[in-house]
């Protein structure tokens, strides 16, 4: 059997209770011999693959994932198997139990295969600031995938998985999905359970999914969605499903940087969404300080989730005995460096005599760019947007500068901060004759409050699949 691109259904229809364990002991053999070449997954979950092959014989295979394999961003919990965060700190650390969208996913019949790479605890841009591996851009190996869910979404682009998870909490589900060629969904603030997600910055991180297929996408979304009493900020998902008529396109987004090639792409997709719908110019006027909001706001919660890392209550500890020390030790050996720059950076600005100029400045610019987008919501559907300013960066080209790496987040931040649904998803490919690759060129659609399906049906109608 040809592993490669295989869609949810088409496995679907191959597989059943006797030719499942062959078909998987195949399946690692090929995912294994790949994954030297694209470093996106961190390490495989075999064992526990064989062992849900055992209890899913029992289950009924009209189940909506039976035997379907999944690859898992390595910060979400799967019991048993180690969860690194893609941190040193946690490089010995074994997740005590399942997170609640690894449990559905068990429950729905699917097959966990591997934890994939990503940036330290999703910091990042690039998966470059992994403690433990670079994972290549899929179309090709001398740029990035992407971050911080870049694991992910290079091994779904290259065709290895049908579907796997990352979480998004300023753009690492869709910044990827971008360069790797694949759809990414960040869903409505609150429609995901985030139990069991090791927490960057808890008012912006949501959990979603990754696919090649967009049926795929949707079928993975409606799976992991829904309330969990384990997640007090979960929600139950209130489907409006209503008719599109008009897709805006804020002004502000050719202000604030974009690339030629990506340029170029945003607008031949532009013509093509006219012929089928009413396009609008719109204003988004607080989007240009969507970034610097993300990066106080994102910090000050980042600096409380991770004091956690103390050495004391989770992971690896430092061998000093005396106590202040040990904590000290602990987190200067085994946290890396955008890391300490952020917590250091959201101590800072929520410090006494900052708070109230940085971070509660912040909050306020917040609700600006929430409101900017409910006003905008009155008047379009769906909103279009470059899912990042640039193609496909090179290894080592913004790791020296921090802040050129935080630029390219520039597009995706808003929509975390709106607490909004997006979905990236490719346009076009850039095509360099001369040194003959392609490079895939992403944009997103996003749409107010659970109104996931108004981006679904949108991208259907445009004959996506
Ligand atoms: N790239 C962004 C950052 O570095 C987003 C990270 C994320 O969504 N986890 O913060």
């Amino acid at each position: 059997m040809n592993f490669q691109n295989l869609t949810i259904s088409e496995i679907k229809q191959h597989l059943n209770k006797k030719n499942i364990n062959d078909f998987y002991h195949h399946y690692f053999e090929f995912l294994k011999k790949e994954n030297e070449q694209i470093k996106g997954f961190l390490f495989f979950t075999e064992k526990l693959a064989f062992e849900t092959i055992e209890q899913i014989k029992n289950k009924d295979t009209s189940l909506p994932l039976w035997g379907v394999p999944i690859a898992i961003k390595d910060n979400i919990m799967v019991k048993n198997e180690k969860c690194t965060a893609g941190s040193l700190i946690l490089e010995n650390y074994i997740a005590p139990y399942d997170a609640t969208v690894v449990k559905k996913l068990k429950n729905a019949g699917a097959v966990i295969v591997g934890k994939t790479n990503l940036d330290e605890f999703a910091m990042g841009s690039s998966t470059e600031n992994s403690a433990f591996a670079k994972t290549l851009n899929p179309f090709d190996p001398s740029r990035v995938p992407g971050g911080s869910s870049g694991g992910s979404a290079a091994v779904v682009g290259k065709g290895l998985i049908p579907i796997a998870l990352g979480s998004d909490t300023g753009g690492s589900i869709r910044q990827p999905a971008s360069f790797c060629g694949v759809y990414g969904l960040k869903p409505t603030y609150s429609t995901v359970s985030r139990f069991g997600l090791i927490a960057m910055a808890s008012s912006l991180d949501q959990i979603g999914p990754f696919a090649k297929n967009l049926n795929d996408l949707i079928l993975l979304f409606k799976i992991i969605y829904g309330k969990d009493y384990l997640d007090s900020t979960s929600q139950n998902y209130q489907n409006n499903n209503q008719r599109i008529a008009t897709i805006g396109i804020p002004d502000e987004v050719f202000s604030l940087g974009l690339d030629p090639e990506v340029k170029n792409a945003f607008d031949d997709f532009i013509k093509k969404v006219k012929t089928k719908y009413n396009v609008k110019q719109i204003s988004l006027p607080s989007l240009p300080y969507a970034l610097p909001t993300y990066y106080l706001i994102m910090t000050a919660e980042v600096s409380s989730n991770l004091a956690r890392y103390d050495g004391i209550k989770y992971g690896r500890r430092s061998a000093n005995h005396d106590l202040l020390n040990q904590y000290l030790q602990t987190r200067k050996m085994y946290l890396g460096k955008e890391v300490k720059r952020r917590i250091l950076l959201g101590s800072f600005v929520l410090s006494h005599g900052y708070y109230e100029a940085y971070y509660l400045k912040a909050l306020k610019a917040r609700k600006f760019i929430f409101q900017d987008f409910q006003k905008a919501f009155q008047d379009v559907d769906l909103i279009l947007m470059p899912t990042s300013p640039t193609l496909p960066f090179r290894f080592n080209e913004k790791t020296q500068d921090p802040l050129t790496m935080y630029l390219a987040d520039i597009f995706t931040v808003a929509v975390n901060l709106a607490y909004l649904p997006a979905i990236s998803f490719n346009i076009s490919f850039y095509k360099n004759q001369q040194n003959n690759y392609s490079l895939p060129i992403g944009c997103q659609a996003i749409a107010n409050l659970y109104e996931e399906e108004k981006i679904f049906s949108f991208l259907q109608s445009l004959n996506f699949n």
